[in-house]
C-alpha cells in the first residue's frame, strides 16, 4: 500500500537531541511509518525538503489557546510558528469546570481573554463538554488541557477570599478528579490572580494529593515572581516533594529590576530539588516583557468578589485610598507591577472599549486622557472607564535572565499567549506569533546558547515527556506525524511590539496528524488537530 506522503531529502532532527541525519520520512494514516530511503513512487505525494530541517512539530508547554480556539479554530498565530500541540488551561484559569451559580463571575473575569464568537456560547460545564465543543468546531492544533485551580475555586466559592472549609475542599477535589477523568493532564495554578491569590499553601497541597492519586502534573504561575521569587519557587517545589508529582514552574522569570539575577538562584534550587528526587522543571518565553490582564495591577483585596466588585471599589474614594496605599507600600507580599515595573514601562496592548490607548504606556494614558490627575488616580479612572476590559504588556525582565533560563537544561519553551489572528486587532504581545522562531533564531542559531538539536529538543520531546505524551515529540516510526519543516538559514520571527500580527518566516511546511496545515509558507485551511486526553 502506498504511503500518503513522503518528505524527502531533509535533515531529520529526531527531537531527542541527536544530531541531524539526511533521510526521508514516510507518513500513512497520520502516523510516521518509515524513516529511511523512500522512492518517489512509494507515496501518493512527495515534499522535497532539500536544505530544510525536518523535526517533530513544536509543543508549547504553556499557553492559553483554550480561551480562543472556538473563535480561531485555525489557530494560525501558532500553526504558522510550527506549533502543532499546545498545553493549555494554564495560570489557574481553565475554561471548565463551570458552575451554574458562578458562571457569570468566570465569564466576566475571563472576558478580556475570550474573543466573542457565537461558538463560545458558554454552554459547556465540564472539561469533557468543553473538549467536545472544540472537537465539533474543529482545531488545527492538538490541545492538551490542564484544569485551573482558580477555576475550581470559583466553581465552589466564587471570588471569596476566605479559606476553603472541609466541605468546599471536598467539592474542589471532586471537580479535580472529574477533570482528570475527562482527560486533563494535571492542575495549573495562577497564584497572583484571584482566587488563586486567596489560596493558602495548605489548600494547594490538598489538591495536589489528588494529582498524586490520579496521576497528573502541577504547573504553577508562582505566587510572586518579583521580591519573593525564591520563596514562591520553594512553595511550588515543596508541593512536588510532598506528593512526588512533576512540577512545572511556568514562564520562569524575575520581575522588576531589583530582582534581576534571582533566576540563577531559583535554577539552582531546581537542580538541588531534582537531586533530592523532586521532578521539577520550568519553561520560559524569549522576551523581556510579560503580558497579562490589567486587573493584576490592583492589590488582592481589590479583586475580592469578582470584577463587578472591583469596579465598585474603583469608583469609591476611600477604597481608592486603600488601593493606592497598598500599591505604594514598600515590601508588599503581593506582586506589585506598578512598583516593580513603573507606569512608563506598562503598555496597554488590547482594549476594545478605548482602542486609541492600545500601544500607549499607562503614564502616557494618564497624561493624555486624565491630565492633571495624580498617576494612580488617573490609573483608577482609566480602569473604571474601560471596566477593566484590557490587557497589558510589562517590560520588567532582564535579557540576561532570559538567556540564563533558556540556556538551562531544565527549561523548555512556552509562549504564554493565546489564539489570535490578524483580524483580532489590538497590539498583543508578539510572543503569540513569534516565540518559537524567535527562540531558534535569536537564542539558538545566532545566539549560540545551545546546539540546534538541543534547541529542538526543548520544543519537542522535552515538553512531550513533561506532559506525558507517548506518541508525539519525536520523529520515530509509529509516532504521530506532527512535523515542522524549517529553513535554518531563513527562520525568524517578524512580530514586534509595534506590529505584532506578523507571521514568521522560514517555516514552509507544518503537519498535524499527517495533514498539511502550512503549505509553502501559507496557511492551509485544515483542522486536523485532536484533543489529547490523558490515558
Ligand atoms: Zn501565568
Amino acid at each position: 500500500m502506498k504511503m500518503d506522503l513522503a518528505i524527502r531529502n531533509g535533515f531529520l532532527f529526531d527531537g531527542a537531541g541527536n544530531p541531524a541525519v539526511k533521510t526521508d520520512i514516510g507518513i500513512r494514516d497520520g502516523y510516521i511509518v518509515r524513516i529511511g530511503r523512500i522512492d518517489e513512487t512509494e507515496a501518493e505525494r512527495t515534499i522535497d525538503a532539500k536544505g530544510l530541517a525536518a523535526c517533530p512539530g513544536f509543543i508549547d508547554m504553556h499557553n492559553h489557546v483554550d480561551n480562543g480556539v472556538l473563535a480561531f479554530p485555525s489557530v494560525e498565530s501558532y500553526i504558522m510558528q510550527g506549533v502543532t500541540t499546545s498545553v493549555t488551561g494554564n495560570c489557574g484559569a481553565s475554561m471548565a469546570p463551570l458552575d451554574d451559580e458562578s458562571i457569570e463571575l468566570s465569564r466576566r473575569y475571563l472576558a478580556p481573554f475570550v474573543p466573542s464568537s457565537e461558538k463560545a456560547d458558554w454552554k459547556w460545564r465540564t472539561n469533557a463538554e468543553y473538549m467536545k465543543a472544540i472537537e465539533a468546531n474543529g482545531t488545527a492544533q492538538n490541545l492538551a488541557f490542564l484544569v485551573g485551580q482558580g477555576t475550581l475555586r470559583i466553581a465552589v466559592k466564587g471570588f471569596s477570599p476566605s479559606a476553603a472549609d472541609d466541605c468546599e475542599m471536598a467539592r474542589m477535589k471532586c471537580l479535580l478528579r472529574n477533570a482528570l477523568d475527562d482527560g486533563c493532564f494535571g492542575l495549573s495554578s495562577g497564584l497572583i490572580y484571584p482566587p488563586g491569590s486567596f489560596t493558602e499553601e495548605r489548600e494547594l497541597l490538598e489538591l495536589a494529593g489528588e494529582l498524586a492519586r490520579c496521576g497528573g502534573m502541577y504547573a504553577t504561575h508562582l505566587r510572586n515572581e518579583g521580591n519573593f521569587l525564591a520563596e514562591s519557587a520553594a512553595e511550588a517545589i515543596e508541593i512536588g516533594r510532598r506528593w512526588n508529582i512533576p512540577v512545572q514552574l511556568s514562564h520562569h522569570k524575575a520581575v522588576g529590576r531589583p530582582n534581576w539575577g534571582k533566576v540563577h538562584h531559583t535554577l539552582r534550587m531546581m537542580e538541588e530539588a531534582r537531586r533530592e528526587g523532586v521532578d521539577v522543571c520550568c519553561d520560559a518565553y524569549p522576551y523581556t516583557a510579560a503580558s497579562t490582564t490589567v486587573t493584576s495591577l490592583l492589590p488582592p483585596f481589590a479583586l475580592e468578589g469578582g470584577v463587578e466588585a472591583t469596579l465598585e471599589r474603583l469608583r469609591n474614594s476611600s477604597e481608592r485610598v486603600r488601593m493606592a496605599e497598598e500599591i505604594r507600600s514598600k515590601g508588599c507580599e503581593w506582586e506589585n507591577w506598578v512598583a516593580g515595573a513603573r507606569m512608563e514601562n506598562i503598555f496597554i496592548s488590547e482594549c476594545s472599549r478605548l482602542p486609541d490607548v492600545e500601544g500607549k504606556s499607562l503614564r502616557e494614558i494618564v497624561a493624555t486622557y486624565y491630565s492633571g490627575r495624580e498617576l494612580l488616580e488617573g490609573l483608577f479612572d482609566f480602569l473604571a472607564d474601560v471596566e477593566c476590559l484590557a490587557k497589558m504588556i510589562v517590560f520588567a525582565i532582564d535579557e540576561n535572565d532570559v538567556k540564563a533560563v533558556l540556556a538551562h537544561p531544565l527549561s523548555c519553551v512556552a509562549s504564554d499567549s493565546w489564539a489570535s489572528a490578524p483580524s483580532a486587532g489590538g497590539k498583543p504581545h508578539p510572543r503569540g506569533y513569534g516565540t518559537f522562531p524567535r527562540f531558534l533564531r535569536r537564542y539558538v542559531l545566532d545566539g549560540g546558547l545551545m546546539t540546534l538539536q538541543e534547541g529542538i529538543r526543548k520544543i519537542t520531546s522535552m515538553p512531550a515527556s513533561r506532559i506525558g505524551l507517548q506518541d508525539r515529540g519525536l520523529l520515530r516510526e509509529g509516532f504521530r506525524a506532527d512535523m515542522t519543516l524549517f529553513d535554518p538559514d531563513k527562520i525568524r520571527d517578524r512580530a514586534t511590539f509595534e506590529d505584532p500580527h506578523r507571521f514568521p518566516e522560514g517555516i514552509p511546511y507544518v503537519l498535524v496528524n499527517g495533514k498539511v496545515v502550512v503549505e509553502e509558507g501559507r496557511l492551509a485551511d485544515a483542522r486536523p488537530g485532536m484533543i489529547l486526553r490523558r490515558a
